[in-house]
């Protein structure tokens, strides 16, 4: 079955159309700038190379249309039409308690996703136009959601309480959602496969480092602690996000500037991390650059961000009490030797020991530890959006 995934953001839609049987991606692309003037969709198939074509996309609707336009297109198309597409699969990012797992969109699910909109204003809304536009224009193609939260569902109480008045988690749900969950899941799920392990008897760390970071418990399948938190501000040190500070700061920060919470929340997201530590950029090719440069705020930043995957790998061993795999993943996991080198040589006390070639490699499956490591580390690309269209399948089923 053919599958259309959606990642829907408020003015872009990023989608991918996934054969399920035998998993190649047909075609890809992104709407961009939509509601916006110079809104532009940019597609490739295994019919043509990508290429970008200006179409006016005032609201998310044009854009569907635009997408099954170029997935049906004569030469450059994948299917005659949107009959052979059996069922679209939407990133959603925030299900809060109400969502354990992937479900079939029905007016139920719908109404409980916008409940979830206060925990993410920025992401779950845009989602929520996505799904209305394809209920809309693919009126016989059913809908999946599939949430970055739900994996963590499992974290026990203690893992996702925050030590606030308790009536903040009663009445506003104040916990730990934790995200990034379809990567977490879809990592330490082939890192069993890769290891000839039951997963429902390994201990993993999921280092998903990414412009976005987050690193994530799994013990026996199931997400034990994860770094993000309410939000995904919290955590490792990230690419413009700080990460965990101190609450304190807020308030200090306001009396320096008078900047407002939604001020300096914004410069937390937007300014911070390694971008405002080395005062260069969030790309770590860019901050690699820099340091080999002789630029000290660029190494500075790294070494920084470096710690922060070293404390939360320490913290989930001690919280699982052992570990057998650690995995890298995403943009920085899967392509940053450096990163990688420079956080296991922290972890000699678990008997890690690093193959410097095979660490070498980028972006592909490889084992980086050598046979002797008493602990398994792995480079796993991550692909989210095929663990959507896998998902969307079994929802189905
Ligand atoms: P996002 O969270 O936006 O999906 P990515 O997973 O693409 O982010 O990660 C972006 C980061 O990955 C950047 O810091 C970038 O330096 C790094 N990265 C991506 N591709 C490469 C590459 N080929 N070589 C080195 N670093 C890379």
């Amino acid at each position: 079955m053919e599958v259309l995934v959606i990642n829907c953001g408020s003015s872009s839609l990023k989608f991918q159309l996934i054969n399920s049987d035998n998993e190649k991606v047909l075609a890809k692309g992104l709407c961009e700038r939509i509601g916006i003037s110079g809104s532009a969709i940019t597609y490739e198939s295994v019919n043509c190379e990508k290429n970008t074509k200006e179409i006016d996309m005032p609201t998310h609707n044009e854009a569907i249309t635009a997408v099954i336009s170029a997935l049906t297109a004569e030469n450059t198309g994948v299917i005659k039409d949107m009959s052979e597409v059996g069922a679209v699969g939407h990133r959603v990012v925030h299900g809060g308690e109400y969502f354990s797992k992937s479900a079939l969109v029905t007016e139920d699910v719908l109404e409980k996703i916008e409940k979830c909109n206060n925990l993410a204003p920025l992401h779950n809304p845009a989602n929520i136009i996505g799904i209305k536009a394809c209920m809309k224009i693919m009126k016989d193609t059913p809908n999946v959601v599939v949430f970055d939260t739900a994996f963590h569902q499992t974290m026990p109480e203690e893992a996702y309480l925050y030590a606030l008045p308790r009536e903040y988690y009663d009445d506003y749900k104040i916990r730990r959602y934790g995200f990034h969950g379809t990567s977490h899941s879809f990592v330490s799920k082939r890192a069993a496969a890769i290891c000839g392990k039951p997963y429902n008897e390994l201990k993993t760390i999921v280092c998903h480092l990414g412009n976005g970071a987050s690193i994530c418990a799994v013990d026996g399948g199931k997400s034990v602690d994860t770094s993000m938190g309410l939000t995904p501000l919290a955590g490792v040190i990230m690419g413009t996000r700080s990460g965990d500070i101190d609450p304190g700061i807020l308030e200090v920060i306001a009396n320096h500037t008078g900047k407002n919470i939604s001020e300096i929340t914004e410069i937390l997201n937007k300014k911070s991390g390694v971008a405002g530590l080395s005062g260069v950029s969030s790309d770590f090719r860019d901050i690699e650059k820099a340091i080999s440069e002789g630029n000290e705020n660029a190494k500075s930043a790294f070494d920084a961000y470096v710690h922060t995957v070293v404390k939360f790998i320490g913290a989930y061993v001690a919280v699982m009490n052992g570990v057998d795999v650690i995995a890298f993943t995403a943009g920085v996991g899967e392509n940053n030797g450096h990163v990688r080198k420079d956080v296991c040589s922290h972890l000699k006390y678990l008997g890690i020991e690093i193959d410097d070639e095979a660490n070498s490699k980028r972006g592909e499956e490889v084992m980086i530890s050598t046979k002797e490591s008493k602990v398994k580390v792995y480079v796993i690309p991550t692909n989210e959006e095929l663990a959507i269209a896998r998902e969307t399948v079994e929802v189905l089923a």
